[in-house]
């Protein structure tokens, strides 16, 4: 789960990290109310979408020579004129594709005095299974160039879990950064305490582009974007309610109403599996014979009926969906519970699309009579091959 800007900020304020004085408004007229409390003479005016890159980003509306999703104002009639400008209109930065996001909250902040903008994330690091904070000089807007061009740039420095962030850790990332006197000082503080929130809150990721010294020398979060796992927010309700539902993709929130671990993608073909090696195994396998799947869906293990029926009217709902591939390889899962959970839904919302099925294991016999039985138009198929090879050429038409 991700959230916006000025709530990752406050979060971390929370925890005890210098932010810029700032608050959250939905229009015009709210934005010149709050501008006129903040001191000047510096004001920045933030788009809040999900999404990074928003300051090289570009409003669809605006044309190409208008300014991006993040601007500078001198006064609180610049800020108006801005917020008129940005409000209700779609940005399309490198993270958002094509389509853009409608920008309907914007963060009205103090500028700031920037000296130097640097990089720090946390994350956690796959390959040695601990936390690590990944630093950079190259701060900005522009990080996935510094990678590309120059990754040696990039310093990442490993967290022992039990111990924390050591006094030598703080030491290794100021080194980095190459701070002094106070700013070397308020990174003793900041670097444990952005850490101590990535722990306490399961972050998956906690980026802070830029973190800047400013030219009084101090230490500042000027941009944060936070994920949280999704697996941990049973124990966060205070992260849940910063959830903005406007952000995410309608049928991954029916999904998750469900318990159901999807993801909407670019391609035209819905899957259905269970098992999340299945599930990844089959989108594969879609990919070899030359198309792409719509989504990747696991219904887990022990799926009712109801959950395969509301599983299969998420894959038919979707507009881009051309076909349909059910693969179920039957252990908890029984065969004939998908088969009857897809037939409900077919009485429901009806099949417009070609539906190819491949069931094996527990009561596949039983599950395959059922749709045998049922008069829909399903074509079964043998194997994961057999079954992708079908799915593949009933899309493309022949
Ligand atoms: P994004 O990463 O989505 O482009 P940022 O919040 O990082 O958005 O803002 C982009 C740039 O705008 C920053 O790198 C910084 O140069 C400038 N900026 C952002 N907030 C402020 C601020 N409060 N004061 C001064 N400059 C700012
Ligand atoms: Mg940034």
């Amino acid at each position: 789960m991700n959230i916006h800007e000025y709530q990752a900020k406050r979060l971390l304020h929370s925890f005890g990290a210098p932010i810029a004085n700032g608050v959250a408004v939905y229009s015009v007229e709210q934005a010149e109310e709050w501008a006129k409390t903040l001191p000047g003479p510096l004001y920045v005016v933030k788009s809040q979408i999900h999404a990074g890159g928003r300051g090289k980003g570009k409003f669809k509306e605006l044309g190409p020579d208008a300014k991006g999703g993040v601007r500078l104002a001198r006064s609180v009639e610049e800020v108006v004129a801005n917020a008129r400008e940005m409000l209700g209109n779609t940005l399309v930065t490198k993270q958002t594709g094509p389509a853009g996001k409608q920008v309907n909250r914007l963060y009205i902040e103090d500028g700031a005095d920037i000296e130097r903008e640097l990089y720090l994330s946390i994350l956690i690091d796959r390959a040695k299974g601990r936390p690590a904070f990944v630093v950079s000089t190259e701060g900005g807007m522009d990080i996935e160039g510094v990678a590309h061009d120059t990754p040696e740039k990039i310093i990442t420095v490993s967290i022992d879990p039990e111990k924390g962030v050591t006094a030598e850790d703080t030491a290794r990332i100021n080194d980095v950064y190459g701070l002094s006197g106070e700013a070397r000082a308020d990174g003793e503080t900041l670097f444990p305490i952005l850490y101590k929130a990535f722990i306490e809150k399961d972050m998956s990721l906690l980026e802070v582009n830029p973190l800047i010294v400013m030219k009084d020398g101090r230490l500042r979060v000027l941009d944060a974007k936070v994920s949280f796992d999704g697996n941990a927010l049973f124990r966060h309700p205070d992260v849940v309610e910063l959830r903005d539902t406007t952000e995410e993709d309608a049928k991954e929130i029916e999904a998750s109403k469900y318990d159901l671990a999807y993801v909407a993608l670019d391609g035209n073909i819905g899957c259905m599996v269970n098992g999340a090696g299945l599930a990844m195994a089959t989108m594969d396998i879609i990919k070899l014979y030359g198309a792409e799947p719509a989504n990747f869906l696991d219904v887990g293990g022990g799926a009712s009926k109801e959950k395969v029926t509301a599983a299969f009217k998420i894959i038919t709902a979707d507009p881009a969906v051309k076909g349909i591939l059910i693969n179920i390889f039957g252990g908890i899962m029984k065969c004939d519970i998908i088969a009857e959970g897809v037939i409900a839904a077919v009485k429901e919302v009806g099949l417009k699309v070609p539906l190819v099925v491949r069931l094996e294991g527990t009561n596949a016999e039983l599950g395959k009579k059922i749709i045998n039985e049922s008069g829909l138009n399903v074509v079964s198929a043998d194997d994961l091959d057999d079954a992708a090879q079908k799915i593949v050429a009933a899309v493309k038409g022949n």
